[in-house]
């Protein structure tokens, strides 16, 4: 995806007390050194301008949710519509989830969000998908036991690759799955949109949505 460079976004990032600037250096300690408790991890990779994180946390302030981002452009935007806000559970990392492993401890994460992730439609660039094994081997080893990943799209090729990488993996097993989110009452129950999900299912795309764990 081509990004516009938004002059500044870089500072703002850097001096917003909800962006975490040292996570190599905090790997294994966001619950005491963070956040100050002993609640769960839950995590969104890809977070956008972060709709969804926002609104869980202020839903669930006893967990604590760290929204990661690649582009200091884009999580810009989460930056601003929380500034004026106290959400103590919440924090933002800018950083690429393909070295992952260097900011989470082994079973540090209760919960993994993937929305609307990136396609990466040529098959050359399928393991840069977050769904890909390659990251469901990483995910596995910062996920406690319990935990499980939670993952919707309107993607359709992308959800069956998902689909696919999911039931060919020795580790992972598919535990729901939808292909109209809106329209499943059973899992659509507290369903938080995203802003993507906004603006694709307004078009009338369905959204798909599949729950994984170990
Ligand atoms: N989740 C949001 C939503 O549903 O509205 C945003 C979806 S957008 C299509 C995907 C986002 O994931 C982009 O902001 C992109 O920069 C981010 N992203 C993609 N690959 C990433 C990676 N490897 N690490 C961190 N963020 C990533």
């Amino acid at each position: 995806m081509r990004l516009r460079n938004i002059p500044g976004a870089d500072e703002v990032v850097a001096n917003s007390p909800y962006c975490i600037q040292n996570p190599t250096k905090l790997k294994g300690s966001y619950k005491k050194e963070v956040f100050g408790n002993d609640n769960p991890i839950h995590i969104e990779i890809g977070m956008g301008k972060g709709q969804f994180i926002t609104t869980l946390a202020k839903e669930n302030p006893d967990i604590n949710y760290i929204g990661i981002e690649r582009y200091t452009s884009v999580l810009l935007r989460a930056v601003q519509k929380v500034q004026d806000e106290e959400i103590p559970n919440l924090r933002f990392i800018c950083f690429d989830a393909a070295e992952i492993l260097d900011i989470f401890a082994c079973h540090e994460v209760d919960r993994i969000y993937l929305n609307f992730s990136d396609p990466w439609p040529k098959d050359r660039h399928a393991k840069r998908r977050l769904t890909s094994s390659t990251f469901l081997n990483r995910y596995n080893s910062i996920l406690s036991k319990e935990g499980h990943i939670e993952f919707k799209t309107d993607n359709r090729d992308l959800f069956d690759f998902s689909v696919e990488e999911i039931d060919n993996h020795p580790l992972w097993k598919l535990d729901a799955v939808t292909y109209d989110l809106h329209n499943d009452e059973t899992m659509n129950a507290g369903n938080i949109m995203t802003e993507y999900e906004e603006k694709f299912s307004s078009k009338g795309n369905p959204i798909c949505k599949l729950i994984t764990s170990r």
